[in-house]
């Protein structure tokens, strides 16, 4: 494109011929306001062609004011004529352009001195034309050498319109264009973000907040669209909907959304209810009225609207400054938003007041007001999630803090109570380790909760098995009977019925006494366990045996001392009276035949006495003396028994048959085997041979390296019943007439016993009688 770079210098000349501004293109200028050179005809009719309006006279043609010709909506075509002069030897290129980009459509006609008419549509002469917005509403012209040029701009839009231009060089236009366009671009994707950032946060935290923010945010995108001409290209049918009026509506209603922005971004309700009031009215007096009006008389509530902005930003201040004052959070961020947007506004009033003229700034005002305003009302909302998420975070971390510090606590308390616990149990468990009883505890389940060593012990000496917690008590034993008494025991003390019991176990072969008790487990009066005692009183039962058979043992010697003393007086002195006697008839007595009888019978008197005395020993001996063991020859030991009672035999014709079977060594103590043959030989001849033809005496030894069975039997009278219990006895005589002594028998028992034997009788009267001796060998 041929670029038209020269400067331009503004000249005023009354051009004669037409008594209106002609723009003399004298010097080079980057840019020239037209609106000095701009003449307006308003065609209400909207029906003139061009050349109807070029024949109007020239008084029908008005000039616009300097700050550009306000409209209202209106379907009136505007017409608007230029007059301008190139003195110049060159043709001159420059770009008209109506900075309103909401003009829908402009006709540009051109006539030249040549009378050639060219007219063009404003579909702009790319690249310098608003292809961006597809706003027709920039020309490239060409104005021929020294001449003037008439162009006649037919303007209408469905809007309200500002019909402002301005001349540039193509340079200076494609500049502003591109700004234009960045600006914009920042504008709408900045708003985009937003909205759409709002809208989400909406969806996800589900507070009304950024619901309004964010429709807030689309309404002002609409709204600023019908100044900078994207609602017209974008949302035409919003215009011809609105017929004109959507800029009212997009006003109001985003007015109406920035105060509920305000009531909910500040939290008006929690510190002024009054505030509260008079927003929540007034938005719903701006909605009602715009409403209204937009179905009666549209035109005037550009005016209201006004007016209801100016009360809204008023109201938004007042809120902010409230806000600030009574430190409500982020207030001071919405007092500066709406004073920053104040500012543009006021910068936008201005313009409508024609206080000053229709350039960027104003025709941005309201793009830069609110651009601003959301920023800071962004960052305000960052700020406040912020706040919040920090406020969170210092209350989770004292929650943190306080749970630590609670947790430490119990920590110290649980180390406490855990030391109390241990030092307890330490107690509790000397107590039961320092007894010599055996101690467990169990549950409800028969569970072993705890037990002492003692226990542990017994369990492995009586049942051979180690106890563990948590087993089943009643499997230590494997007596199904002992199990079937324990649980019974376990069952009554469950129900609160402790008892006492009296066991026997053996112990390596050893019969053990226990004493047994059981407690119920009372905790808080509800019974949890059995708590069991044993008691091994082995040695007390022992004892107390020892003592029973000791005191059997006493009454025995006390019966054998009366009977003894009884006797040894009867048997001592019978024998010694006799003697007396005899010896004083003997000193009487010449005849030497008689003297030599009652000799005999003091003789038989002393024997009398030495067999007595011989017993006694016999006696005494056994009881004293502890038994000996040795080898003894049982054959030899029953020939010297026979041997030395031949006195008895001497006069009498015994036939003694002695059996003997002994391969082996036996040991006992021999005397007083010797004292039991002894005496039981003795009887036999003395009782079993006392009648003629009893004479046979059979000695029977059948000896085996466990025991000796000896047998003596006679075959003289035998004993009668009465008497066969008693012979045993001391002092018992079973013939009251008879020699004896009445220990023999006794001493034979006493003998038998003490060497372990056992002896017995075998006796029918008149049968004859055999004792049977058994004794153990002592080896
Ligand atoms: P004693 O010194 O009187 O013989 P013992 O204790 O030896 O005392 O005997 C008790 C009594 O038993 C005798 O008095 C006698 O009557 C009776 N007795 C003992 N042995 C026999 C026997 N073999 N046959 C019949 N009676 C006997």
């Amino acid at each position: 494109m041929k670029s038209w770079c020269l400067l331009l210098v503004l000249t005023l000349i009354q051009s004669v011929g037409l008594g209106q501004n002609t723009l003399t293109l004298i010097s080079h200028d980057r840019e020239i306001n037209l609106n000095n050179y701009l003449y307006a005809y308003v065609d209400t009719s909207s029906a003139l062609t061009v050349e109807e309006v070029m024949a109007l006279p020239a008084k029908s043609f008005k000039p616009i004011p300097k700050t550009g010709l306000r409209t209202n909506v209106t379907k009136d075509v505007i017409w608007v004529k230029l007059t301008v002069s190139n003195p110049h030897n060159t043709r001159a290129d420059v770009i008209i352009d109506f900075i309103d980009p909401s003009l829908e459509h402009i006709e540009l006609f051109k006539f030249t001195e040549s009378g050639l008419l060219k007219y063009a549509t404003g579909t702009g002469l790319n690249p310098r034309d608003k292809s961006v917005f597809t706003n027709r509403n920039s020309f490239l012209i060409d104005f021929p050498r020294r001449q003037t040029t008439q162009i006649y701009f037919k303007v209408t839009s469905l809007n309200y319109m500002t019909i402002s231009a301005r001349l540039l060089d193509d340079g200076h236009a494609l500049e502003e264009n591109m700004e234009e366009r960045t600006f914009l671009g920042m504008f709408y994707g900045a708003i985009l973000i937003l909205m759409v950032f709002n809208l989400l946060l909406a969806a996800i935290t589900r507070m009304r907040l950024f619901f309004i923010y964010g429709l807030y945010i689309l309404s002002i995108a609409i709204f600023t669209g019908a100044a900078d001409g994207f609602t017209p290209f974008y949302l035409h049918f919003l215009i011809v909907w609105t017929d004109g009026y959507q800029d009212m509506l997009t006003a109001a209603f985003s007015n109406i959304l920035g105060l509920l922005f305000m009531l909910e971004f500040l939290e008006v309700r929690t510190w002024s209810k009054s505030l509260f009031k008079i927003v929540t009215v007034f938005a719903a007096l701006v909605g009602v009225s715009i409403l209204g009006l937009f179905f009666t008389i549209p035109s005037y509530g550009f005016p209201l609207l006004n007016l209801y902005g100016i009360v809204g930003l008023v109201l938004m201040i007042t809120g902010g400054v409230l806000g600030t004052v009574r430190k409500i959070p982020q207030g001071v961020y919405y007092l500066l938003a709406y004073i920053l947007f104040g500012v543009f506004i006021v910068v936008f009033i201005l313009n409508l007041l024609r206080v000053i003229e229709y350039t960027f700034l104003v025709q941005y005002s309201i793009h830069l007001g609110y651009i601003s305003s959301i920023i800071i009302l962004s960052y305000g909302l960052g700020v406040r999630i912020y706040k919040l998420y920090k406020s969170d975070l210092l209350r989770e971390q004292e929650k943190q803090h306080l749970i630590e510090q609670q947790r430490k606590e119990l920590e110290v308390k649980v180390e406490e109570r855990t030391r109390d616990i241990l030092i307890k149990e330490t107690n509790l468990r000397a107590i039961l380790e320092n007894t010599d009883s055996a101690i467990w505890l169990i549950d409800e389940q028969y569970q072993l909760i705890d037990y002492n060593n003692v226990f542990s012990r017994l369990c492995n000496e009586v049942y051979g098995t180690s106890p563990a917690r948590n087993q089943l008590v009643l499997d230590i034993t494997p007596l199904s009977a002992e199990k079937k008494r324990w649980k019974e025991r376990y069952n009554e003390a469950l129900q609160g019925k402790g008892g006492i019991f009296i066991d026997q176990n053996k112990i390596s072969g050893q019969v053990h006494h226990f004493e047994i008790y059981t407690f119920p487990i009372d905790s808080g009066g509800q019974i949890t366990g059995v708590s069991v005692f044993a008691r091994d009183i082995t040695i007390r039962v022992n004892a107390l045996d020892q003592l029973k058979s000791q005191n059997k043992a006493l009454q025995k010697v006390n019966k054998e001392l009366d009977s003894f003393v009884y006797s040894a007086s009867h048997d001592l002195k019978a024998p010694l009276a006799s003697i007396a006697g005899l010896i004083s008839l003997v000193r009487r007595e010449e005849d030497l035949q008689s003297r030599q009888e009652y000799y005999d019978m003091v003789e038989r008197s002393i024997s009398r006495l030495d067999q007595f005395i011989s017993d006694i020993i016999d006696y005494s001996r056994n009881a004293r003396l502890d038994k000996e063991a040795e080898p003894v020859k049982f054959e030899e030991t029953i020939r010297e028994v026979f041997n030395d009672l031949a006195y008895m035999t001497d006069t009498r014709d015994i036939e003694k048959n002695i059996s003997v079977t002994q391969n082996v060594i036996f040991k006992t103590d021999p005397t007083r085997l010797k004292v039991i043959f002894r005496n039981l030989i003795s009887n036999a001849i003395k009782y079993g041979c006392s009648h003629e033809g009893n004479n046979r005496i059979d000695v029977s030894c059948d000896v085996s390296a466990r025991k000796a069975m000896i047998k003596i039997q006679d075959y003289g009278p035998g004993i009668s019943e009465v008497h066969r219990r008693k012979i045993f006895d001391m002092f018992y005589r079973a013939d009251e007439n008879g020699t004896g002594t009445g220990l023999g028998l006794y001493i034979v028992k006493e003998t038998v016993e003490k060497l372990g034997g056992k002896i017995k009788l075998e006796t029918e009267e008149g049968e004859g009688s055999t004792f049977i001796v058994e004794i153990p060998n002592a080896t």
